[in-house]
């Protein structure tokens, strides 16, 4: 598997990885766009989100879970953050294999650029 986050899960390429758990791994973004972006990812290999199959509910609910532990144990929580999921190429993706950014830390801009 070529995939560059499937290497990250398997420990293959280095990351900062800060939580995870039998389902999803979060690990800081290597070029930060806020002073948090944390990345939070399934275990499980789902190019786009317009892959995300019905068996997959529980486990996207659980990246939100996720997604707001962090924000919760960063401050973040109550002053605000922005959780984006990019599909396909017009939106910005560029890793193919699903992922919620959890942005915050200033103040964040709409509409998004
Ligand atoms: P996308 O543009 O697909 O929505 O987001 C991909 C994100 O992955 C980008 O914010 C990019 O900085 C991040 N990224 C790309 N390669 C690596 C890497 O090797 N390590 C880490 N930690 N983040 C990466
Ligand atoms: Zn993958």
């Amino acid at each position: 598997m070529s995939c560059l986050f499937c290497k990250i899960i398997e420990k293959k390429i280095l990351a900062k990885i800060i939580y995870e758990d039998e389902q999803v791994i979060a690990f800081e973004d290597i070029n930060p766009q806020a002073p948090v972006h944390t990345l939070i990812i399934p275990r499980k290999h789902i190019s786009t989100s317009l892959e995300i199959k019905q068996e997959d509910n529980a486990l996207i609910g659980h990246m939100f879970q996720v997604a707001n532990t962090i924000a919760t144990n960063k401050n973040v929580a109550e002053k605000g953050f922005r959780l984006v999921m990019n599909c396909n190429r017009e939106s910005g993706q560029t890793v193919f294999h699903i992922h919620l950014h959890l942005l915050a830390g200033r103040a964040m801009h709409w509409p998004p650029g």
